[in-house]
C-alpha cells in the first residue's frame, strides 16, 4: 500500500484534444474530481481550430469551474527553426542523404516544446521554482487523458520527477461501452458530440511530420492559408534548422515533412493508405463524428505522443 500523502494539487495535462477535453468537461461537472488548474503547452504553431478551440472551453467551461488554463511554452517551435540565434529542438523530420539513403532526425521538439515548459509551470503551482528543491511529500497529481484503446501506452510511461505523478481517469471510468475498461476515444468523442464539443481538433504542430495523409488533405481542402505555411516551412528547412546552418553544420541531404521525402506540395497526400482504410471500416461512428480517419484525429500529447503511429500510415 502506498505512504504517499496526498496530492498537493491536481492538474490536467490539457493538450485540446479529445481526451484531455473530456477530463476537463468531467471535472468541471463534477463526475471526476475537481482540478486545480489544467496547463496548456504551445508550441505557437498549432491550428487556428485549436485555438479556437481553447479559447472557448476556458470561456464556457474551465473559467466558469474555477479551474484555470494556464497556457505555458518554450519558444515557437516555427520560428525557432528559422532563426540562426535560436535554440531550437529538433522535429522529426524525414531526410534523404545524398547518396540516396533515408533516414529520420530523433524528435525532441515534444520534450522541449510540451514537456520542459509543463515542468516549468508545474513547479510555480507547488511553490518551488527551479532550482528550488520540491520536498518529497509536495506533488502534483497529473491527469493524462489516455483512453481504453491505447491502454498500453499508460502502461510504458513512468514518472520522471518526484513532484508529479501521473493518473489516467479515462481508464477506470464507468459507462464505456465496453464494461470494465474505462472509455475508449469512441466513449470520450460520443460524451462530447452530446456536450457540444462535437468539432474537438486534433492539437498538433500544423507542420508536424508525423501527419498522416488524411490530416495533409484536409489542410490543402479545409484551411488554404495553413496548407500554404507548412508548404513554405518545408522548403525552408530542407536543408535542416537555421542554427545548425549557420553554424557550419548543416544536414548531410535533404530535409522534408511528408515521409515520401518529395517537397510536400508535390507529395502523394491523396493516396489512402490500407491503415485509413481500415480505421474507416472500424469505426463507424467516428465517420459520422468527422471525416477524418482515427489516425489522423490523434494528435501530440505530451506525455504521449500519438505521433509515432501515424508515421506508418504517412506515406
Ligand atoms: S506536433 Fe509534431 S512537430 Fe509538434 S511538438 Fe509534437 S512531434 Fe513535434
Amino acid at each position: 500500500m502506498s505512504t504517499r500523502p496526498n496530492p498537493t494539487l491536481r492538474i490536467l495535462s490539457l493538450g485540446a484534444g479529445v481526451q484531455s477535453t473530456t477530463l476537463l468537461l468531467l471535472s468541471a461537472e463534477g463526475r471526476l474530481p475537481k482540478l486545480d488548474a489544467a496547463i496548456f503547452a504551445d508550441t505557437g504553431w498549432e491550428p487556428r481550430s485549436v485555438y479556437e478551440h481553447l479559447n472557448r472551453l476556458e470561456r464556457e467551461v474551465a473559467e466558469p469551474a474555477g479551474i484555470p488554463i494556464h497556457r505555458v511554452n518554450s519558444g515557437n517551435i516555427r520560428a525557432d527553426a528559422l532563426n540562426p540565434e535560436a535554440r531550437f529542438a529538433q522535429m522529426p523530420l524525414y531526410v534523404r542523404g545524398h547518396g540516396g539513403g533515408q533516414g529520420m532526425l530523433r524528435r525532441a521538439c515534444t520534450a522541449e516544446y510540451k514537456v520542459k515548459p509543463i515542468k516549468v509551470k508545474v513547479r510555480e503551482l507547488l511553490g518551488y521554482p527551479h532550482p528550488k528543491p520540491v520536498p518529497t511529500d509536495r506533488y502534483v497529481e497529473q491527469w493524462i487523458g489516455i483512453s481504453s484503446d491505447e491502454s498500453s501506452r499508460a502502461a510504458r510511461m513512468s514518472d520522471d520527477v518526484q513532484y508529479m505523478r501521473s493518473q489516467f481517469p479515462l481508464l477506470f471510468l464507468p459507462g464505456g461501452a465496453k464494461p470494465g475498461v474505462g472509455w475508449s476515444r469512441s466513449d470520450c468523442i460520443r460524451f462530447l458530440a452530446a456536450s457540444g464539443f462535437q468539432s474537438t481538433p486534433k492539437s498538433a504542430c500544423i507542420g508536424c511530420p508525423y501527419t498522416g495523409n488524411a490530416r495533409w488533405r484536409k489542410l490543402r481542402d479545409e484551411r488554404p492559408d495553413e496548407w500554404a505555411d507548412a508548404i513554405k516551412f518545408d522548403e525552408q528547412i530542407r536543408h535542416g534548422n537555421a542554427r545548425a546552418i549557420a553554424n557550419g553544420t548543416p544536414l548531410e541531404g535533404e530535409a522534408f515533412l511528408h515521409r515520401s521525402r518529395v517537397p510536400l506540395d508535390q507529395a502523394p497526400i491523396d493516396r489512402v493508405t490500407a491503415h485509413e482504410w481500415s480505421s474507416r471500416q472500424t469505426d463507424v461512428f467516428e465517420q459520422v463524428a468527422d471525416a477524418e480517419t482515427e489516425a489522423d484525429q490523434r494528435g501530440c500529447s505530451p506525455w504521449a505522443c500519438r505521433g509515432e503511429d501515424e508515421e506508418d500510415d504517412a506515406a
